[in-house]
């Protein structure tokens, strides 16, 4: 019989870690992790620049589509200061393909900030990490814990739902009474040795034992000390995050060709895709007519033009939005080199704008352009 269900006050969580418990915990987490971890490239280094890159793109990235990703980049900037002295686009088009441009934005300004401030060495303390563009409370404890062994704890997904299970914690992902009482109860726990270790552990169970669908909790180390195992809650903890539905978003697309190149405009650094090349882009509405579609990027263009017809349009989903891109060929008197919503405009050939940063987004458009015959005629 399975034992009766009861339920705890999520304010008694931190009581919960007995000395007896804590050391209990650790040592089967860390003690199955050197068994059972994952061989994966960036765990078979000590540079704390690899170490850092690997955790900024595993943010939201699989795994399996990260490796690649990490071997490449580092190829391409092997050092700090290769990566703080690389321009901006060339940062950006090494990232194509992992979306979350802004990751690359703040690795790159953090790189230059790691260059101007402390030497090309990156910094040793989570509090010090803090510091540097795109450290959240989570890289800086990873960075700091795995690179440098500092007892600096981290919450993200995976560790969240393991202590949510093992201490019964109560509340919805996004919770702040909840967030605090898992932030303090890994910061409980990662004291001791191997602090690094002892984070890759509890991330590493909640990826391959603690899933989220079908945890495996006949195989798991921890299972008699996991309250949501002993009252019969593993399925109830945590209740599932509540998404808001995807955006949607239209883009009307210049698609503009001289002698056998078009023109490719920079965006301005923040935003969505900010600093990355594109088909000139302008927002409108589903049923934004041509003509004002092609006012728009005029505007954007700070030039005239007139729409000459469609070349299809490009769909693609991203996590917070769905995306149409409609490809409106163009032309105009006076071809622009400047432009008042661009960083930077040039004109291409297709070969030279695939080598450009362009999101997956715009590189699909870009293709569909020039298979709809933008080039011709
Ligand atoms: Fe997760 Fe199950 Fe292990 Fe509890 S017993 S920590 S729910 S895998």
């Amino acid at each position: 019989m399975s034992p009766p269900r009861k339920r705890k006050d999520a304010a008694a969580a931190e009581s919960l870690v007995v000395p007896e418990r804590r050391d209990f915990l650790r040592g089967q987490l860390l003690e199955w992790y050197d068994r059972q971890k994952r061989d994966l490239p960036w765990r078979r280094t000590r540079d704390p620049y690899a170490i850092w890159l690997s955790e900024v793109m595993l943010q939201q990235t699989q795994v399996a589509t990260v490796i690649p990703y990490w071997e490449r980049f580092l190829q391409r900037f092997p050092t700090v200061e290769a990566l703080a002295a690389a321009p901006l686009p060339d940062v950006l088009a090494g990232w194509r393909g992992l979306g979350y441009y802004s990751r690359a934005r703040n690795l790159h300004r953090a790189a230059q900030e790691v260059v101007a401030r402390f030497g090309g060495k990156l910094p040793s303390t989570a509090a010090e990490l803090l510091s540097l563009p795109g450290f959240g409370r989570y890289t800086a404890g990873a960075v700091a814990s795995i690179a440098f062994g500092e007892p600096a704890p981290l919450v993200d997904g995976n560790v969240a739902r393991v202590l949510s299970r093992l201490f019964e914690v109560e509340g919805a992902p996004g919770d702040r009474v909840r967030e605090a009482r898992l932030w303090a109860l890994a910061t409980e726990l990662v004291r001791g040795e191997r602090p690094g270790d002892f984070n890759q552990a509890l991330m590493e169970h909640g990826a391959t034992v603690c899933r989220p669908e079908n945890p495996l909790c006949l195989l798991c180390p921890v299972r008699e000390g996991c309250l949501a195992y002993l009252h019969g809650r593993v399925d109830e903890l945590p209740p599932a995050r509540v998404r808001a539905a995807p955006k949607r978003m239209t883009l009307a697309v210049a698609v503009w060709a001289h002698e056998g190149r078009l023109l490719l405009a920079r965006r301005a650094e923040k935003g969505l895709f900010g600093g990355l090349w594109e088909l000139p882009a302008a927002e409108v509405e589903d049923d934004t007519p041509d003509t004002d579609s092609a006012s728009r990027l005029a505007e954007a263009l700070g030039v005239s033009l007139s729409a000459r017809g469609h070349l299809g349009t490009v769909r693609r989903q991203l996590t917070h939005r769905s995306l149409s891109l409609r490809l409106l060929q163009v032309t105009g008197l006076e071809r622009p080199t400047e432009a008042p919503a661009f960083r930077e405009l040039r004109w291409c050939t297709p070969d030279e704008a695939s080598a450009l940063g362009m999101s997956t987004a715009m590189h699909k458009a870009l293709e569909a352009a020039v298979a709809a015959g933008a080039l011709q005629g």
